[in-house]
């Protein structure tokens, strides 16, 4: 069991109170981590560091800031080991997705740190004589990072990194699921050198969530507030952020489609509706929740398809390697479970896998699926995927763009022309033509539309979300009057 602790102005505390929360395995049941129960007062205490912070932060040159994201980048890779384990013990996860996760989140401190030098303005031509017009981006002030807990790494470092890049300070707010995991990042930050106050973390009861999270929308030095998470949660926070008029990046959920059009490498698309629909056990914000298949092919599709789900090893990952580990809780297996069961009710046929009694949840697939079965809508967030199958590619994007989503999506076709075209007529943030739905990358412009939220992390389309965009002037000749 390992005893975390939060980090407010550079030092490792308790919540004031002393009170505690404990997040336990999702196999046996044990507890993994006991973590401190923040309350409103220890949150405003957070970002009163974070303000405090702020100037000293905000005039660092970009290279002081590169070479501290740099070495935080070397010290999250150097910690690959301790994430898998507290990866196993919080939430299940395989070691497959725990170093893939280090991997990916240590190339997003690279990137932010990259970042740094690109912070770029704009000289405007003035109407004023002897006026030099420029567009200037500025830090923000604090910025608030939420993030969840299934990719954990990546989601924690993202809501923080290119904040950090621009200038600003930051506080990040643990999951509930995982917060010893979330802590190793705070760990491998202070590690690098950050000066006290540029990162402070704060972990909550589950049943504190609500207050907690509003004191800190409310305080006013925060600027931003990111939050990677569920539509319902993302739609709290958006009417919190409305209420105080903060800015918000919102990454909520998906349920993305992949289409699999009639002229399409079936074995191309068995691969990567594999990948997306069960890596991570399908608790993946991209992942393939929908394959769209065209009637023509979809015999040949599915059978190759049920092979390859039925070949991929499950089990408990502190025992040993394997592609489906634990799903996160056993609500997600009661919730799953009812799809299935409603989806069979009402005609879906069941390919592969099936209804689970524990956490270890197969690779499932329910062909046949209609849009009055809850599962053609609602996102299982688990290795359970629907199959639709349509005539033509006019009924297939159709499909992909009858939900309330608009996350990730996926075309695989042999004409790569037709595919460009299907996915300029796909309502997502992001599509691939025959590659996966699941694919990220620390430069990429990665967000969604629709009920997928607002708002991009990556690259250039990070900087503009973390910095303010300024007007300045200098009067360089006697400025004229009209009185
Ligand atoms: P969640 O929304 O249930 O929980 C997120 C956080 O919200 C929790 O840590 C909790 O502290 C907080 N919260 C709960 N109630 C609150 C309230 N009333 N007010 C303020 N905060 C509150 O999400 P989750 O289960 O941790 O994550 C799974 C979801 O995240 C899935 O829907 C998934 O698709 C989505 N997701 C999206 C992305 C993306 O980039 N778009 C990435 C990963 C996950």
């Amino acid at each position: 069991m390992t005893t975390i602790n939060m980090l407010i102005n550079g030092e490792a505390v308790q919540a004031q109170s002393g009170a505690t929360f404990t997040r336990s395995n999702p196999l046996d049941g044990k507890v993994a981590t006991t973590a401190p129960a923040a309350s409103v007062q220890d949150a405003v205490i957070a970002v009163d560091a974070a303000a405090a912070a702020f100037p000293a932060w905000a005039a660092t040159s970009p290279g002081e800031r590169r070479a501290l994201l740099l070495k935080a980048a070397h010290a999250l890779e150097a910690k690959a080991a301790e994430f898998t384990a507290a990866m196993a013990a919080e939430i299940g996860a395989s070691g497959l997705w725990a170093g893939f996760n280090v991997h990916l989140a240590a190339d997003m401190l690279v990137e932010a740190a990259s970042l740094t030098t690109q912070i770029n303005g704009q000289v405007i031509p003035s109407n004023v004589p002897g006026s030099l017009a420029m567009a200037t981006r500025q830090a923000a002030g604090v910025v608030l990072g939420m993030a969840p807990w299934n990719a954990p790494v990546i989601l924690g470092v993202r809501a923080v990194a290119v904040p950090l890049a621009c200038g600003n300070t930051v506080v990040l707010k643990g999951s509930e699921l995982c917060p010893a995991t979330h802590g190793l990042i705070i760990q491998a930050l202070q590690e690098a050198g950050l000066p006290k106050g540029v990162v402070n973390f704060v972990t909550n009861a589950p049943a504190d969530a609500a207050e907690v999270v509003e004191a800190m929308i409310a305080h006013p030095a925060v600027r931003r507030v990111n939050f990677t998470g569920s539509t319902h949660v993302g739609r709290i926070i958006a009417t919190k952020c409305a209420t105080h008029l903060k800015a918000s990046v919102l990454e909520l959920g998906g349920k993305a489609p992949l289409l699999v059009l009639d002229d399409a490498d079936l074995d191309a698309a068995v691969n990567g509706a594999a990948f997306g629909a069960f890596a991570n056990s399908g608790q993946i914000c991209m992942s393939t929740e929908r394959i769209v298949v065209d009637a023509k092919v979809a015999d040949a599709f599915v059978s190759k398809l049920a092979a390859k789900a039925q070949s991929l090893p499950l089990g408990d990952p502190r025992q040993g390697p394997v592609v489906l580990g634990s799903v996160v809780d056993m609500r997600t297996v009661h919730r799953v479970n009812e799809l299935i069961d409603d989806a069979l009710a009402k005609g879906a046929k069941l390919v592969c896998g099936g209804k689970a009694e524990n956490t270890l949840m197969p690779a499932t697939l329910l062909d046949h699926v209609t849009r009055d079965m809850r599962i053609y809508s609602e996102e299982t967030f688990a290795p359970v995927k629907a199959i639709v199958r349509v005539d033509g590619e006019e009924a297939a994007i159709a499909c992909a763009n009858d939900n309330a989503f608009g996350l990730s999506a996926a075309v695989f076709t042999a004409d790569t022309a037709r595919g460009w075209r299907v996915a300029q007529r796909i309502e997502s943030g992001i599509c691939h033509v025959n590659g996966p739905t699941v694919h990220d990358e620390a430069q990429m412009p990665f967000g969604g539309v629709k009920a997928s939220g607002w708002g991009r992390f990556g690259g250039q389309a990070g900087i503009e979300a973390f910095t303010d965009l300024r007007w300045i002037t200098l009067q360089t000749a006697p400025r004229h009057y009209p009185f």
